[in-house]
């Protein structure tokens, strides 16, 4: 048997990479106010639908759907913005303050094609916040961003902003883009012309070869915006750069999904050849209000965690936990006793490996050594005629003797110094 053609495990040598991700990411995103949401990776189909948009690549084509026994539409997550939001919405989190912060880590579904970097079940870290339209936010997600990938030691990354502006400058936009492509029509793919009449501004997001070329000199948001999206936009670079913060204004992006409204972004690296974009976010101010809620201004990210960690991988060796120490017991009696201390020392946060198969003293100092023990402590017949132990620094090879009194407090103390 055989995993699903784009799901894969992920194995214990990588898991220590993707913890240290985790962890950097939970103290930095509690130290800026957030917290942890966890929601259903089941949803209706309904939901992404409407959110996400219909005439999107994930919609039309990306979903895991299928009905349930009851004939009920349900969709596995392909992203967590929209479940967040219905949560938001659901639980009324904006009556008693509007407010609110929430990250969340955990996999999302897509049906793409398979490559290096792209997979059918992937994981993202995501951040959103609700109820604040302020332009200061949009950078200080940005700025989240860049300091969670200085913190893991990665460079060569960079953010790419655009503005997309708001309902309001939107039409006019749109009707300068459908004029535009009126003019490219002969060069676009039938899924662009599809989209032409639903969502025009999808076709930016069109990766055809031909396409791509045919949308050099599309006209920009960026030439559209009204006043207002402007200034928000202005603020947004200024606060960046005033932060250090390094971004290129990027008039191309606009992002898969529909939602978005005014700073989208993307943070981008050379490191993984065409999968280049490791984080992806923007504001979607209309979508509380869409889903049921009251108007409510909201702007998040999402982080591509399998993405993020095949970077890492490129930069640091897999990071290993030492074994402190490797138990070689001798024969029936001294293997029950090891077993005891080492149930004891694991007890008290000492890591500890034991073999029960009755192996010779040469073959389990071999795997001691395969395990890389920072100590090994030799329990055989004589020793424990003795009532001592001998306990052995691997790094030093020192050996002493110990007495079986207080075994386990003597070990602590020693492997924890
Ligand atoms: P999106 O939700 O499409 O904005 O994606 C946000 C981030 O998730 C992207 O920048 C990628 O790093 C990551 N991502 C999206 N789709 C996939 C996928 N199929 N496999 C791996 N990572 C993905």
């Amino acid at each position: 048997m055989q995993t699903i053609r784009g799901f894969r495990d992920i194995l214990p040598e990588t898991i220590r990479l993707w913890q240290k991700v985790e962890k950097e990411a939970t103290q930095l995103f509690e130290a800026f106010g957030f917290s942890e949401i966890r929601i259903p990776i089941l949803e209706k189909t309904e939901l992404f639908a409407r959110s996400i948009g219909e005439a999107t690549d994930i919609v039309e084509k990306e979903m895991y759907t299928f009905e349930d026994r009851k004939g009920d539409k349900l969709t596995l997550r392909p992203e967590a913005t929209a479940s967040i939001v219905r949560s938001y919405v659901q639980h009324k989190m904006y009556a008693s303050d509007p407010v609110r912060k929430f990250f969340m880590t955990g996999p999302m579904f897509r049906r793409e094609r398979p490559q290096k970097g792209r997979y059918r079940q992937f994981y993202q870290i995501d951040a959103e916040v609700f109820g604040i339209d302020s332009p200061y936010i949009d950078s200080q997600l940005i700025f989240i961003l860049h300091e969670l990938f200085m913190r893991l030691g990665l460079t060569g990354l960079f953010a790419h902003i655009n503005s997309l502006g708001c309902p309001g400058c939107r039409p006019a936009y749109q009707k300068a883009l459908l004029e535009f492509l009126e003019s490219k029509k002969e060069t676009l793919c039938e899924n662009c012309l599809r989209r032409m009449d639903k969502n025009p501004l999808r076709i930016l997001d069109c990766k055809v070869i031909e396409c791509k070329g045919a949308l050099v000199d599309a006209p920009s948001t960026l030439d559209h915006l009204c006043p207002a999206c402007t200034d928000h936009f202005e603020t947004v670079k200024r606060t960046l750069e005033n932060q250090g913060v390094d971004f290129i204004v990027d008039k191309t992006l606009v992002r898969g999904l529909d939602y978005y409204t005014r700073t989208a972004w993307e943070i981008q690296t050379t490191t993984l050849g065409a999968q280049s974009a490791v984080a992806g976010g923007g504001r979607y101010d209309k979508l509380v209000a869409e889903l049921g809620g009251p108007p409510t201004p909201a702007i998040g990210f999402a982080i591509g965690f399998d993405r993020l960690v095949e970077v890492l991988e490129q930069i640091e060796a897999p990071l290993e936990k030492p074994l402190d120490l490797f138990i070689v017991s001798l024969g029936e009696t001294a293997v029950e006793k090891a077993y005891l201390w080492s149930c004891e020392l694991n007890r008290n946060n000492v890591r500890t490996e034991l073999d029960f198969r009755g192996k010779s003293m040469k073959a389990l100092m071999k795997r001691a050594d395969k395990l890389k023990a920072r100590y090994v402590l030799i329990s055989g017949e004589n020793e424990l005629a003795q009532n001592t132990v001998l306990l052995r620094n691997m790094a030093t090879t020192e050996q002493v003797s110990l007495k079986l009194d207080h075994l386990v407090l003597d070990l602590i103390r020693i492997i924890k110094k």
